[in-house]
Order: C-alpha cells, then structure tokens, then sequence
C-alpha cells in the first residue's frame, strides 16, 4: 500500500491542449479518493499521469516517499481497471486472470492460489472457462477487478469502471467496490463523472474543471459547503438551485434577499458573511431539500411562494418543479414528501430554512461564509 502525491502537475499535450494545470493533491496510504468532474475535464488524464501511462509534463509525482515521473508503469506497482475492460478476447476466464502473474514470473501455485483467492471474493470462479465474449458486462467488469486484484498491487486506479453498466448493476457494484476497499485497504483513485458514485463510495471527492482542481473533501462536506456555483450545481440531483438575486441592506446587520417575486430578510445572526454584498447582485443557492411545507418553530424559514409547473412523484418523494414567479422569474426544483401532489398552475407557499442558505459572488462564483 503506499500514498500518492501529486505536486504541482501540469500536462500539455503535443497538440498543445493544457489538460492538467497545477494540480496538488495528497492521497493517503489506503485512502478511496474519486477524481470526479465533467467530461474533458483532465480526470483520465491526471489518473494515466499516476499509472506511467502519460508523460507528465511538469511537477513532481511520488508514490509512497519516491519521486515516479520518470518510472516505468510496470515498476509503479499500480494496477488500472479501464471502462472497456481491455480483458483479452482469446484468452479464457483464468488465464486471463492468471497472464499478468506469468509474464511476471509469478510460480505456478503462487497464481492458482491468487486466482482462487480473487474469483472467490469477486464470484467468478463459475466463468474460468468462458472467453469474454461468453460473458455480461457487469461479470466482464469482475473479471477485469479481478485481473488487477491478483497482481496485489500498491493501489488501483478505476477509470470509470462501472459506466458501461445499466443501472441495478452499477448500484450493485458500488456496493461491491466498497466492500472490497473496506477489507483490502488498498489506496484506491476512482474517476467518474457521476456525483452518486463520488458521493456514496469516496472518502474524499477532488472536483475537477477545465484541468484544474476546483474542491477536495470529504463528500459530506463538499455537499454542505461548495466553494462556488459549480460545485454547487454539480453534486446531487435535482442539484443546489442557484437563482439571480440581490442582497439589500436592512439597517447595519442583516440583509433583504430579493430574486423574482421572492423577498425575504435574513436576520443579523446568519447574514455575517453577506453584509458586504449588501447593494449587489448576487446568486443564491437553496437546496431542493431545505423547503419544507409548513414554517417549522424549531428552524428559522422564510416564506417563499411559487407556481406549480409539474410535480414528478418518484416513489419515496416528490420533486415539485415551480417558478419563483415576477420579474426575473427562475425554475426551482423542491424535494417534497411522497403524498404531496399540486396542478399546473397552482400557487404554494413553501418555507426554506434560512440556516442552509448559500450567497455565492456573482463575478468571482465563490461561497460567500455562511455563519455555521
Ligand atoms: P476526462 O477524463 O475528464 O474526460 P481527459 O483527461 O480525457 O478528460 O481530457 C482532458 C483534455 O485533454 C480534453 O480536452 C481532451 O480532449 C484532451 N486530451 C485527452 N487526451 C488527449 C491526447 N492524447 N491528445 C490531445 N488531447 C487530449
């Protein structure tokens, strides 16, 4: 097992395309980091940077106490699990298993023993003698866990590994993926692009846009508290709501919210971070889920009256899709409880717990502080 650092990293492509810019990131020995963004923004590109399968064009890698840029892949002691698998078509289920440990010189009962050990943990010991046109996604999947698990190495790093999977499966291997991180307690660096994955499987999320590092932290609390409106935007789904708004000053401490028909004041003891906003545009951001349908005593809400534009009943909630109505008037989307229905049309006060609200700087997109 062994850490991975990367400090100050930069790739440029021949073509001249900056893919990763300045990127600094600590992985712990043993850690589940996910590198999550959205497409074209550096991820596989960072995580081929760390596997010695692209030059990196300035900075310094390490894994573990040494310095790596210059190792060769097959001496980093890192195994990769790409999307397509890349299992060897002509090769059985075993052998595909078991050719990395030959070429390496791995004895014979050494690799029966690995192998075994592996299918046993991933459940494939009924496909050794399948080629992998005999086999679904989600088992070629396994296998191709399983060609990196046998190697033992010093971490994995998944390049979208489960993006080829329908759903039920996906949400099955996830929990599989967890599972064997719990009992390996290998250092593992998952790319995706799919928030659910970052926020059920990582124990630190590092967003990335347009080659550089955005956010990292534990996913909880990148949820709670984005740096700025992308972050915002990008986890959860429905995701934060972010509407055009201005603060106004309401004597010396706190501040009026105003955005389409919405207006309402938030007291001296939460708005800390906002006075020097006062007078300004702004984007607010208020999270699907911190509308409630009556004004709770036990949370300071402000009203906000909306028009129904549909409601989508999913099962266990309802995710209402209203506008906030006037001038500059915006879509939000609202988690409701699982019996609320409404029509087109219909107008409904809600009540957003003001402590959970977010003001984000219109020109630079960054959290202004919310008071905790
Ligand atoms: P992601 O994995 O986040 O989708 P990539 O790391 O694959 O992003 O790509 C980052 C950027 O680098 C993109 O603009 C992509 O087009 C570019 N890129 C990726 N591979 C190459 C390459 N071999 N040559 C030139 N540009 C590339």
């Amino acid at each position: 097992m062994a850490s991975i650092t990367l400090k100050d990293i930069n790739k440029t492509y021949p073509n001249g395309v900056s893919a990763v810019r300045a990127v600094s990131l600590d992985i712990k020995d043993g850690e589940f980091m996910i590198l999550l963004g959205p497409s074209g923004c550096g991820k596989s590109t960072t995580l081929r940077m760390i596997a010695g399968l692209e030059s990196i064009t300035s900075g310094d890698l390490m894994i573990g106490p040494n310095r790596v840029n210059d190792v060769d892949p097959a001496q980093r002691d890192i195994a990769i699990v790409f999307q397509n698998y890349a299992l060897y078509p002509h090769m059985t289920v075993v052998d595909n298993l078991s050719f990395g440990l030959k070429l390496r010189g791995v004895e014979a009962s050494e690799i029966a023993k690995r192998v075994k050990r592996t299918a046993e943990m991933l459940g494939i010991q009924p496909l050794f003698d399948r080629k992998p046109s005999q086999l679904s996604g989600g088992q070629r999947q396994r296998v191709a866990l399983g060609r990196a698990l046998v190697r033992e190495p010093q971490a994995f790093l998944l390049d979208e590994p489960l993006s080829n999977l329908d759903a039920t499966l996906r949400a099955a291997m996830r929990t599989e993926l967890i599972k064997l991180h719990r009992n390996l307690g290998t250092t593992i660096v998952h790319v995706t692009h799919d928030q659910v994955e970052a926020m059920t499987m990582g124990e630190r999320i590092c967003i990335m846009k347009d080659g550089e590092i955005v956010q990292v932290g534990h996913p909880m609390d990148v949820y709670r508290n984005p740096v700025n409106t992308f972050v915002a935007g990008f986890l959860a789904s429905p995701p934060m709501n972010l509407l055009g708004g201005r603060l106004e000053a309401v004597g010396d401490e706190s501040v009026k919210v105003h955005s389409g028909s919405i207006a309402f004041t938030i007291p001296a003891a939460m708005a800390k971070g906002f006075i020097s906003h006062a007078g300004k545009p702004v984007t607010l951001g208020l999270r699907p889920e911190d509308f409630y349908l009556t004004a709770e005593s036990a949370r300071h809400t402000a009203p906000v009256g909306v028009e129904v534009i549909t409601t989508e009943v999913l099962g266990p909630e309802v995710i209402l899709v209203a506008s906030t109505g006037g001038e500059n008037a915006a879509e939000i989307q609202v988690r409701m409880p699982r019996d609320f229905r409404a029509s087109p049309g219909e107008k409904v006060m809600l009540h957003f717990d003001l402590s959970q609200i977010q003001i984000f700087d219109i020109t630079t997109t960054r959290a202004l502080p919310r008071v905790a």
